[in-house]
């Protein structure tokens, strides 16, 4: 279900206006996520219906580019995202999908479908046994190869994203992700957020040579996959 919206953001999608709407559930319980709360209590949260989003985009038109599907993991509601893919569409509007890569026959299906432009797919750690510490369960490592190999062949357009969690990112896997997705279009490594993550370990105040870390790690980065970009608030 829906259970947030964001009527305009500038940071949700690179180069564009967009909402953003927010699903529910996941299937992972990565200790650095900030939507953890949505996860975990989604009926602290109210529901959104369709009529409110579509009242909100139709005031925007010309205004907002797309909508930015995202969550806790968008693709765990697979019915209710083919739907609101398709309204979004009606509307003239593009879509977004931010995913962990966990459900690559939906993805395909929806890039098949004409039904997203654009994906943001997470690549949490290299992808071997580091994995699972990250998405904090135990992972079908092959279902996210699958995803990745899908988006490197450039069907649609595409970005991966890595958030340099300590403890889960460092130099090597920053090497190992950069073979993983060798030549990809686009990889942005996201400085870990450490105010609201679920684990209280992922909570502490980061060391000030943390981001001097992350800035060493985009050089290494770039070696693999050329337009590596730093996204971060500091
Ligand atoms: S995949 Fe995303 S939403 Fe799901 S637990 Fe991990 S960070 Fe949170």
């Amino acid at each position: 279900m829906i259970r947030a919206f964001i009527e305009t953001s500038l940071v949700d999608w690179d180069g564009k206006i967009s909402s953003v709407v927010f699903f529910d559930k996941c299937n992972f319980m990565c200790p650095f996520c900030q939507n953890w709360d949505l996860i975990i209590n989604p009926d602290k949260f109210p529901i959104i219906e369709w009529n409110h989003i579509k009242q909100k985009l139709q005031k925007k038109k010309g205004w907002v580019d797309g909508v930015v599907l995202t969550g806790g993991e968008p693709l765990c509601c697979e019915q209710e995202v083919f739907q609101i893919c398709r309204k979004i569409k009606k509307l003239g509007l593009q879509v977004k999908l931010d995913t962990n890569g966990s459900y690559p026959e939906v993805l395909q299906n929806l890039i098949e479908n004409k039904l997203i432009d654009f994906v943001a797919m997470d690549i949490k750690a290299p992808i071997d046994e580091r994995y699972n510490m990250a998405a904090g369960k135990q992972v079908d490592l092959e279902k996210i190869s699958k995803s990745v190999q899908m988006l490197l062949k450039g069907e649609i357009d595409y970005e991966f994203r890595t958030t340099c969690a300590p403890g889960i990112i460092d130099e090597n896997a920053i090497h190992q992700i950069g073979k993983n997705i060798k030549d990809a279009k686009k990889w942005a490594l996201q400085a870990h957020v450490p105010d609201n993550a679920y684990k209280a370990l992922y909570r502490q105040k980061l060391n000030p040579e943390y981001y001097k870390t992350i800035k060493e790690y985009l050089k290494i980065a770039k070696k693999y996959v050329l337009n590596t970009i730093l996204r971060s608030k500091i």
